[in-house]
């Protein structure tokens, strides 16, 4: 079992001399900007100038000043603006203004990783990683309790990083759940994996292609639609709660005898080699070559997908099935702007 961190591990006075920019106000930079400066930590936060969540920071009572006025305050600096746009915001605001005894933050390991960003021998380079959205840390840490965080160290000159990155987790309620060390390369390896093999790429396309199965064969698409789509998260509800053998405690007999002997058939030991394929090609940097390079040319490749994968059926059912659904809180102006956690 690997060894876990609480708040009696963590010690926020060594924070207390510094300055800490959060560079970004955004899912993460919200949630970590608000907490840490309700754990008695001095914050900044760094943005670009005309920026939508420069008055959100400022009505929240934050200090708000531009990225290089934030990182040349600072000590600490976490830059959490979204991956891809972390390299050219360190480089042209980020890096003039690092000094020898400087901390740089992340929250996920992707640019140290792959070599976006290459800081300077003299700067600690560490991470405090949320196993969560943000929204969600902010919750939780509001309501007294904390999401689970991963810290690890890259760059240790000082040789206080990681007394830094538990202190920063504790600040943002992280020590209060429970804090695992890992490596940047490990969290960004798993990390990247999980979204893409089984969480994100994995769970939507098979819920797209039960639909498909089931309306293609005549079925009601509403019909379909819960099936396959509303009721998983009440059998992940149940994985959370206590694993497969809990979700295969509450199904009936049928579904459970249904689960052995079908989901290996849909999910054929074939998946397994595809998903080993994309491991090899988050390891080689391929992914993210191709995600950066593509963001690089305007992010086309990443429009035409998301166009593509909005304009399934199993989408345009949903949104009419879910204005019925009063329990259900789809705020659609949370998420058709675009981006999200
Ligand atoms: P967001 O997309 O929510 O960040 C948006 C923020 O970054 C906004 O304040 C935006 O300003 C600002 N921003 C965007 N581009 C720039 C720029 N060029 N210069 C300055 N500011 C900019 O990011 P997340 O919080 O989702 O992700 C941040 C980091 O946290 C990433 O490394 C991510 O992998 C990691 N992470 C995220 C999780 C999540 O829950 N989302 C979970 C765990 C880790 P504006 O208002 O002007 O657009
Ligand atoms: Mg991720
Ligand atoms: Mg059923």
């Amino acid at each position: 079992m690997a060894d876990l961190y609480y708040d009696d591990d963590a010690d926020l006075s060594v924070l207390s001399e510094k300055t800490v920019a959060v560079i970004g106000y955004g899912s993460q930079g919200h949630a970590h900007a608000l907490s840490l400066r309700d754990s008695g930590v001095n914050v900044v936060v760094g943005l670009k100038e005309g920026s939508k969540s420069w008055p959100k920071a400022e009505e929240q009572g934050l200090t708000v000043k531009t990225v290089a006025e934030a990182a040349q305050a600072a000590d600490v600096i976490m830059i959490l603006v979204p991956d891809q746009h972390q390299a050219d915001v360190y480089s042209a605001e980020i890096a003039p203004h690092l000094s020898a005894g400087n901390v740089l933050l992340f929250s996920h390991g992707f640019n140290i990783r792959f070599g976006y960003i290459q800081p300077p021998a003299d700067v600690d380079v560490a991470m405090v990683a949320p196993k969560g959205p943000g929204h969600v840390v902010r919750r939780e840490y509001e309501a007294g309790r904390g999401v689970p965080a991963l810290v690890a160290v890259e760059q240790n000159p000082s040789g206080k990083a990681k007394d830094i990155a538990l202190a920063y987790a504790k600040g943002i309620g992280g020590t209060r759940a429970g804090v695992i060390e890992t490596t940047f390369t490990e969290e960004t390896e798993t990390d990247l994996f999980g979204e893409q093999a089984v969480l994100c790429g994995g769970a939507s396309q098979l819920v797209q292609y039960g639909f498909e199965t089931l309306t293609e064969a005549g079925y009601k698409p509403e019909i379909a639609y819960f099936e396959v789509l509303h009721e998983l998260k009440l059998i992940v509800d149940l994985m959370v709660e206590g694993g497969l053998t809990k979700q295969r405690w509450s199904i009936s007999d049928t579904a459970e005898f249904g689960d052995y002997v079908s989901g290996p058939r849909v999910i054929s030991p074939e998946v397994k080699e595809n998903m080993k394929a994309v491991l090899a090609d988050i390891q080689s940097g391929a992914f993210a070559q191709r995600f950066m390079d593509d963001q690089r040319n305007g992010a086309k490749e990443f429009a035409e997908l998301r166009k593509k994968n909005e304009s399934h059926p199993i989408e345009s059912t949903g949104r009419e099935l879910r204005k019925l659904f009063s329990w259900i809180n789809d705020q659609e102006d949370d998420y058709t702007e675009g981006t999200a956690a």
